[in-house]
């Protein structure tokens, strides 16, 4: 086949966004123009329209002119983000007309509107679902979902944070202020967001160009103020699902290392996927007679979770908001929970909502993010032998069993892969995993072949992600968080 040129391309690009971006007919010379102008140049050979783009998602096409620009000269490889953005950005409708159509659509069917904004995403190139695609994902036997997040460099930076990236003073304040969209520096042109309103306050919803999972999104405060959680957090994430039934809402716990990377800014997350602690059962009910609408339970889960369930709002937000505040006082020495030290609050709980019916379903995990001695990185957190597979903070998509593991990981168990089936021992290089190795040459059970490794591997993988979250629970057995409950919340 021959290459195409980039004036080809342009067209072709064009009637791509005819099919799949709402573009004009009418608007069609003039896009022209304005990418000929992005591009930097006056004049192209001319050349015909191809009207067959079947196309659902752009990437390749995008490959196809990223390509063929830099054949020309027209900028440099590295540059190659900056340009498909623009491009991508000037193709799309603008925010206004997305509002619009999102708006009507949400009237009459909210899975039409959800399925119309994230498709526009994804061919808009905003989220880039064939790079995530590509991401490796399973489900664990132990009911864990692992994915290796080959897209985002691996986080680290707790202070990053807290500050959520921002420059101070610096416009857009911070990564995810509602200024963003369309700003160019952070390659945020083809960003678009809807409008929601939660318990009465201007929130909008985005999704995420790397997320981890189907449909993952934010909703975000208009307003640039720090995460919190507080009474009125539950009446929002049930404000959120009455608008968006088919999404669960979450809540990061709003303290560092153990909630999310942008805590400068109040927001939640969610989207279009059960996550593993929503589908865990309920280990021991603890309905009461005080709380009579209420369904309430310690969930079977290696973290520690309470689910309560209830179709009546005001005593979900009390009961809800009561496990809130005995939990962010609650101190025990001998389990190694403290609560605050001075200044210092070091517990927080991690709320997430979804809803079944006309009845919700609050999973609300215990969080603490107390260090010591022993555990600098906290007590409560991936512990150190651990950290070779996962060093960051435990959030709220992890801390529900979706854990999203360091794209290192791929190459690096390949290479372990290859030791074990070669029969090799670990080398200088991989000395970090030599907890990891064993195990996994354990779980072989004596057969090296490729297939048995493969498998040993994953398991090894889910059974460290189960570990982990055994590491965050601050009751390490059921009983502990039924007498946590009957004692502390019920006051029995
Ligand atoms: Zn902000």
């Amino acid at each position: 086949m021959t290459k195409k040129t980039v004036f080809e391309l342009i067209n072709e690009l064009l009637i791509y966004a005819k099919k799949n971006l709402f573009l004009s007919e009418n608007d069609l010379a003039y896009k022209r123009n304005r990418i000929l102008e992005i591009l930097g140049i006056d004049t192209l050979e001319e050349c015909e329209f191809f009207e067959e783009v079947s196309d659902v998602e752009p990437s390749n096409l995008l490959s196809d002119f990223v390509d063929a620009c830099v054949e020309k000269d027209l900028f440099e490889r590295s540059e190659a983000e900056k340009y498909t953005d623009a491009v991508m950005g000037e193709l799309s409708l603008l925010p206004s007309e997305i509002e619009k159509e999102f708006a009507e659509r949400l009237k009459v069917d909210s899975k039409s509107a959800t399925d119309f904004l994230y498709g526009y995403c994804v061919k808009n190139n905003y989220v880039k679902k064939a790079v995530l695609d590509k991401n490796p994902r399973y489900n664990a036997e132990n009911g864990l979902i692992i994915t290796i997040n080959k897209a985002k460099p691996e986080f680290r930076d707790a202070k990053k944070a807290a500050s959520g990236n921002s420059v101070k003073g610096g416009y857009p304040r911070c990564v995810i202020c509602a200024e963003n969209e369309g700003y160019a520096p952070r390659n945020k042109r083809n960003l678009r967001k809807v409008d929601l309103t939660l318990n009465g306050t201007k929130f909008f919803w985005q999704y995420s160009p790397y997320g981890y999972f189907n449909e993952h999104g934010i909703a975000v405060n208009y307003e640039h103020i720090p995460m919190h959680i507080d009474r009125e957090t539950f009446a929002r994430l049930m404000d959120f699902v009455d608008t968006i039934p088919q999404y669960f809402i979450g809540c990061n716990a709003c303290l560092p290392s153990i909630g999310g990377s942008v805590l400068a800014h109040d927001h939640y997350q969610g989207g279009g996927e059960v996550l593993p602690l929503q589908k865990a059962k309920i280990a021991v009910d603890i309905g009461s007679e005080k709380y009579p609408d209420l369904e309430i339970g310690v969930i079977d889960w290696p973290g520690t979770a309470i689910r309560i369930s209830g179709k009546n709002r005001e005593s979900i937000i009390d009961f809800c908001d009561k496990v809130r505040t005995v939990w962010a006082n609650y101190t025990n020495e001998e389990l190694g929970i403290v609560a605050k030290d001075g200044d210092n609050q070091h517990s927080s709980i991690s709320p997430t909502v979804i809803k079944k019916g006309d009845t919700y379903e609050f999973s609300i995990i215990l969080r603490n993010n107390i260090t010591s001695e022993e555990y600098p990185a906290g007590v409560f957190h991936a512990h150190p032998e651990f950290h070779i597979i996962k060093k960051e903070s435990i959030g709220l998509i992890e801390a529900q069993g979706l854990f999203i593991l360091p794209g290192r990981l791929d190459e690096q168990l390949k290479s372990i892969k290859d030791l074990i089936v070669q029969r090799k021992p670990l080398t200088e290089e991989l000395s970090d995993f030599k907890m990891i190795f064993e195990e996994i040459k354990t779980l072989c059970n004596g057969d090296y072949s490729e297939e048995n490794v493969d498998a040993a591997i994953k398991e090894e993988l889910s059974s460290v992600c189960y570990r982990i979250l055994e590491n965050t629970a601050v009751f390490k057995d059921i009983d502990q968080t039924v007498k946590f409950m009957r004692k502390e919340v019920y006051g029995e």
